[in-house]
């Protein structure tokens, strides 16, 4: 199964994808992930991306495009995969079909979350995730048992520096302007459907996404 996860900064595309991982086995991508990977890494590539994430910028296409030509040589990634956070921007999504039309593969769901523009703020200030598996939490509906502490792992939580509220404003200008286009290049995709979890948890959301992919199937 291939499938797309597209929707605000908040919406919850990590915290589905993680869930999808666990209980279906697809294999979670988030170039997000990656990133903050390789900054705590403190690899050249970590460096490069470091400014661009701390100021809720994009990081540039080209650089994106060359990580995820090398996932898609990974014989993992012919299993199946979730895409979190990616594509990004209407050139990252132009370079995404060319990959898949080259391995011959069809991606099965574009799943856009909807969440309104409230909760996102508040999922967004309130998020926490573990430094060391990168687990996420949050501070009012899905806490710790122990506060700061990751309850998978016992990893310190943190919180990230583009969910501090600069940062945040930077993030959904960015959504709005280069990545809400690519909902406008996907419309025409069959696979496309839409949920609303506003008000959801990540138990509601997940029923919502399953049943969505469902109806997304029965349509292709
Ligand atoms: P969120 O969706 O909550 O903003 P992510 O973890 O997906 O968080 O992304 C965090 C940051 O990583 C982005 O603000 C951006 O700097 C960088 N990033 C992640 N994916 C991409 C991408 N596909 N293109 C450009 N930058 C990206
Ligand atoms: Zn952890």
């Amino acid at each position: 199964m291939r499938l797309i996860l597209f929707g605000e900064p908040g919406a919850g595309k990590g915290t589905l994808s993680a869930m999808l991982q666990h209980r279906v086995g697809i294999k979670h991508v988030s170039t997000g992930d990656i990133f903050r990977r390789e900054i705590a890494r403190g690899t050249e590539l970590g460096k490069l991306a470091s400014g661009y994430l701390s100021k809720g910028l994009l990081v540039p296409d080209d650089v994106v495009l060359k990580i995820v030509a090398e996932l898609f040589q990974d014989s993992e990634f012919s299993k199946g995969f979730v895409l979190d956070g990616f594509p990004r921007t209407v050139a990252q999504a132009e370079a995404l079909d060319k990959l898949l039309s080259e391995k011959g593969w069809t991606i099965d769901g574009i799943i856009r979350i909807k969440v309104d523009s409230e909760e996102l703020a508040s999922r967004l200030s309130s998020r926490r995730v573990c430094r060391s598996c990168g687990a996420i939490y949050n501070l009012v509906n899905f806490p710790p048992k122990v506060k700061g502490v990751c309850d998978k792992c016992g990893g310190q939580l943190y919180q990230r520096e583009d969910d501090y509220e600069d940062a945040v404003k930077v993030r959904l200008h960015v959504y709005d302007t280069q990545t809400a286009p690519v909902l406008d290049y996907f419309k025409n995709h069959k696979e496309l459907v839409e949920i609303d979890t506003t008000g959801d948890d990540a138990e509601a959301s997940y029923v919502k996404l399953f049943t969505a992919l469902g109806e997304s199937k029965g349509r292709g």
